[in-house]
């Protein structure tokens, strides 16, 4: 059995060519080039898993933990399917293409992949008058095919202002896209299959412009763009505010504000946990573990108290 120790993970670093530097001057991450825009920081999907740095299973990846050690996720030892959920820290020093993902039933009979692709982002920081994409106008799957024809992307394409503290939830079939300036964190279902819709008509230093998925697309879409109404919730506990961003099928995600200290209960098969500002500790049976700005974990199922005492933001999730 495993025991009640958090596990600590490291984040594997993407080069993208909209990434940045902000994952190492704001998160203090060994960045592979000037241009990094992810850190997938809770990970088990393939293209990127997370390895575990402490404990008893220090050097295994989350994948590993995942099919070896279900007691740890409160699973039963015959479950049969992946890891559901992916967190990562997203830098985009301009602006991503404008895409899409499918949902879970297309991901697996089209792309044979277990997961579809529902999002949210938790807006870290932003640049004065940031904007991203969300959602389209066209009524009509006739109106929709038309303006792509057409080129009339401005007229599409719905522009969302955004600030940090901002959440915005993003579920499968909506078209997207995080626009320049913009940091988040990502919680998402596992997977990492998406349809480039349109990419502003950029070409790289040979002239060529990047691949565009317009027949997939156009498939997996929501047409009309329909709005996601998300009910967010405050409960207090002790100097802990906890606020529930979304609660949905795949995941639930929170913000908690710790100033001080506060005393909680495991009330989830397993918890996954980013520091997002300031520095805590965590105690768990009298046992100290320090925790700062960009560190991730997970809380295992066994751990069924815990208390945290400092200053600092999390966002907080599970299934
Ligand atoms: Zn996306």
């Amino acid at each position: 059995m495993y025991n009640n120790e958090p596990i600590f993970l490291q984040p594997v670093l993407q080069e993208r060519i909209w990434g940045g530097q902000k994952l190492r001057t704001e998160y203090d991450y060994e960045i592979p080039s000037d241009k990094t825009g992810e850190a997938w920081v809770i990970s088990a999907h393939p293209h990127g898993p997370s390895k575990i740095m402490n404990g008893a299973l220090a050097g295994q990846t989350l994948a590993d933990a995942w099919y070896e050690h279900k007691e740890i996720f409160n699973k039963a030892e015959d479950e049969q399917g992946e890891y559901p959920l992916l967190v990562k820290i997203l830098d985009a020093a301009d602006d991503l293409s404008v895409q899409v993902h499918p949902d879970d039933e297309f991901a697996r009979t089209v792309e044979n992949v277990p997961y579809g692709k529902t999002e949210c982002w938790y807006v870290l920081s932003a640049e004065e008058g940031a904007e991203l994409v969300l959602g389209h106008n066209a009524k009509t799957q006739e109106e929709f095919d038309q303006m792509i024809d057409r080129g009339e992307w401005d007229k599409l394409l719905r522009g969302v202002k955004v600030k940090a503290g901002d959440f915005v939830y993003v579920p499968s079939g909506t078209i997207h896209a995080i626009g320049k300036g913009i940091v988040i964190l990502e919680t998402q279902q596992s997977s990492d299959i998406t349809y480039r819709l349109y990419d502003y008509d950029r070409t790289d230093v040979a002239g060529n412009k990047r691949e565009l998925h317009l027949e997939r697309s156009t498939q997996v879409t929501t047409i009309p763009h329909q709005d996601a109404p998300v009910e967010q919730m405050e409960k207090v506990n002790g100097d802990l505010i906890e606020k529930k961003l979304v609660e949905e099928q795949y995941f639930s995600v929170y913000h908690w504000q710790l100033n001080g200290q506060a005393t909680c209960e495991m009330t989830a098969d397993f918890l996954q946990v980013s520091v997002v500002e300031g520095r805590a500790a965590l105690m768990i049976d009298g046992k100290s573990f320090d925790l700062k700005k960009g560190t991730h974990l997970i809380l295992p199922h066994s751990v069924t108290t815990y208390s945290l005492e400092g200053n600092a933001e999390f966002i907080v999730s599970h299934e």
